[in-house]
């Protein structure tokens, strides 16, 4: 049987790991105990064929870059010559690329973003308390969580035309979406389903993207697997008002390490879900957090609350060009950095090393979303546009390697929670040239960096 060309993004998953019968592979970035748990299985997977999204990028890009290229990233900001070489970009084959422009298909990430909530329940796993009260359980923090990461540009509408549960026609079990089961048929009847129980009112052409919140007594519990998945860019899904239901979030069980924090941080799965609808890739890998750690919600969404990279609100048009120092250049350049967090100046100091790679450099601070920041300081990470999702297209340098870090709080990758360099560190890397020193701090807080690029411009 054909497979339906989705673009899916299978949370605890890699691209390989998808095709017609293959284990959902467990969850993500879960508390301890789980990620032990999930370590075995990817293991036993091993080397589980198929080529599934691969093949539907290909198939279907085409015609959808005709179609939706205005529509998709951050609303145009009209890039500079001068970034051209920071504006790394991806190729052929990476379903979900790190570059710069976001391609075509995707929600628009700046401007008023229209958000339909649709919350769902079962007749083997009937809602528990008011489908208004799972909306509680993410709004509005996750509107406050986008605004606050954005300064503000990206204003998050979270709507709700169904005020009850949607109950569906079938089973969840008939659905299929467990483990062990093939994935996108399961999921294209699904929102089918979906989009039938909630068409008479609901105006599908309305909204930018779509977040199902399913009752979370459907399903294993988060700390086993976690099924929350994200559609994105997917214009072959199912058509509802004439518009494909092609940004679509869902959301399952709870994410609940049992530390309490719960109603303060259980939300942000969706942030994280609708990261890839704005275009953003799992920065966790199948070994779990190592690569990133906690500095981005793409990389952990369990724990305290925390933001996103810099390079990442670049790609979302969170920071403009203005914002962005691109260091293409042989020789040293000085760079003043605000923090992340705080609104305006200089967020982002971009290394290019190549078509596809860079270093970025950016100042993170507890402040704003960053609530975990252990150690201050300026982080120093790899990006490569030619690495897919969820097979570590970022690099975070440790600047104490193998000091077991400096948090204590509970889903935070310890190692990298003291990764940021310190004034009078330097970072370097002798094989490309590249050395990067934290060489002031001002009185407001803003730190000094000098960039120094050795050999071919
Ligand atoms: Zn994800």
């Amino acid at each position: 049987m054909q497979q339906p060309p989705w673009k899916g993004i299978a949370e605890g998953r890699s691209a390989e790991d998808t095709g017609s019968g293959t284990t959902p592979e467990g969850p993500r970035r879960a508390p301890a105990g789980a990620r032990r748990h999930r370590l075995l299985r990817a293991a036993a997977l091993g080397s589980a064929a198929a080529v599934v999204l691969a093949v539907t990028a290909s198939a279907s890009t085409g015609r959808l870059l005709a179609d939706t290229a205005s529509a998709s990233g951050p609303v145009s900001q009209g890039r500079s010559g001068a970034h051209g070489p920071c504006m790394i970009s991806g190729e052929l084959g990476v379903q979900m690329s790190e570059g710069i422009p976001t391609g075509p298909g995707y929600a628009r990430s700046t401007g008023t973003v229209r958000a339909l909530n649709l919350m769902v329940d079962f007749s083997d796993a009937p809602g528990e308390g008011s489908a208004l009260d799972r909306l509680g359980e993410f709004f509005p923090q996750t509107t406050d969580w986008f605004r606050t990461s954005s300064y503000g540009r990206l204003d998050y509408r979270p709507e709700v035309p169904v005020p009850d549960w949607l109950r569906m026609p079938k089973p969840f079990k008939e659905y299929g979406i467990e483990r062990g089961a093939p994935f996108d048929p399961g999921y294209r009847e699904l929102v089918e389903d979906i989009v039938a129980a909630a068409d008479p009112d609901v105006d599908f052409r309305a909204y930018d993207l779509v977040n199902v919140l399913i009752t979370p007594n459907a399903g294993p519990s988060a700390l086993d697997t976690v099924l929350s998945v994200t559609f994105a860019g997917n214009h072959e899904a199912p058509v509802a008002d004439g518009v494909p239901v092609a940004n679509a979030s869902f959301v399952y069980s709870r994410q609940d390490d049992g530390s309490g924090s719960y109603d303060r941080t259980g939300y942000r799965v969706l942030p994280h879900e609708n990261g890839h609808v704005f275009g953003l890739p799992d920065l966790y890998t199948r070994d779990g957090g190592g690569a990133v750690g906690h500095w981005d919600i793409m990389s952990e969404d369990w724990g305290a609350n925390n933001d996103l990279l810099g390079w990442h609100k670049w790609k979302l048009g969170w920071i403009d060009d203005a914002q962005v120092d691109c260091a293409p250049a042989r020789g040293t350049t000085e760079h003043l950095l605000t923090p992340l967090a705080t609104r305006g100046g200089t967020k982002l100091v971009f290394v290019p090393t190549g078509a596809r790679t860079g270093y970025a450099v950016e100042l993170r601070t507890r402040a704003g979303n960053d609530e975990a920041v252990c150690r201050a300081g300026v982080l120093v990470y790899r990006v490569d546009a030619g690495v897919d999702t969820g097979q570590g297209p970022v690099t975070v340098t440790d600047a104490t390697r193998d000091s077991g870090g400096c948090t204590r709080s509970p889903n935070v990758h310890a190692e990298l929670s003291d990764a940021p360099f310190a004034l009078g560190e330097t970072f370097v890397d002798r094989g490309r040239g590249v050395r990067i020193k934290v060489a002031g701090v001002d009185l407001d807080g803003n730190y000094r960096v000098h960039i120094t690029r050795a050999g071919k411009a």
